[in-house]
């Protein structure tokens, strides 16, 4: 039968820098997303070209269709509901602090008091951020970049940054010079998005691929390829 995808090519918005999801080594974009939708658009016959946006352009570019699609770690929340279509969740992922590891000074939000926070603009760690920043008296601000916000904390022009908590876990392991405090915090899980009513054959062809490496054992081995314990 035919899919409805077979032989076309798909425009794809990822983040910028959002290890281990999407990131460059040696110029390439890699990471668990680029694995994953390369892996997907091979079974399902289709081919995609990668846009490195960055997470709220690319989340813009899918509301007026410049792409047809986005998988950027990005958190299925009920809200995004209204306006993209997702698929099956991925990866299961949440929010978390981090601080500049030689920082004995926040040991959790109540130190926040006085002090600017960064978070990513339009992320769940920036809804987040700004939903606790009243009640401990902090100011939020709103950077695109993960790597921007992670040298804002490094050089001391913000304290803490809010962001998801395997990306951060990420980070802390390859000694990025942040560490974490505080719990995490659940939030939604990664889903590959379609603007709403839109490429629903995509987003059938991402669930049925995404189903197959699942069972193969090939989605395990993607996983594995990122987050393995080098030990
Ligand atoms: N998972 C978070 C969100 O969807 C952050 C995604 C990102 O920064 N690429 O809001």
């Amino acid at each position: 039968a035919d899919s409805g995808v077979e032989g076309k090519t798909f425009v794809i918005g990822t983040d910028t820098t959002f290890a281990p999801f999407e990131f460059r080594a040696d110029g390439e974009l890699t990471g668990i997303d680029m694995d994953l939708i390369r892996a997907i658009a091979e079974k399902e016959g289709f081919e995609v070209e990668i846009r490195s946006l960055g997470f709220n352009a690319a989340l813009q570019a899918l509301s007026s269709d410049q792409v047809d699609g986005v998988i950027a770690g990005m958190s299925i929340t009920d809200e995004r509901k209204n306006i993209y279509d997702f698929s099956e969740p991925y990866f299961e992922s949440g929010i978390q602090m981090a601080i500049a590891k030689n920082d004995e000074s926040i040991k959790g939000y109540e130190d926040l008091e006085g002090k600017t926070v960064v978070a990513k603009t339009g992320s769940e760690g920036e809804t987040y951020a700004k939903s606790i920043a009243d009640q401990y008296g902090f100011t939020v601000k709103s950077l695109d970049q993960s790597a921007t916000m992670y040298e804002s904390v490094k050089s001391g022009s913000a304290v803490a940054v809010f962001d998801d908590y395997p990306v951060l876990a990420y980070g802390v392991a390859q000694n990025n010079g942040l560490t974490t405090v505080t719990d995490k915090v659940p939030g939604g899980s990664y889903g590959f998005a379609v603007d709403k009513g839109k490429n629903a054959a995509l987003l059938a062809a991402f669930n049925d691929g995404l189903a197959e490496l699942q069972a193969s054992g090939e989605y395990d081995q993607i996983l594995d390829k990122y987050l393995a314990d080098p030990t």
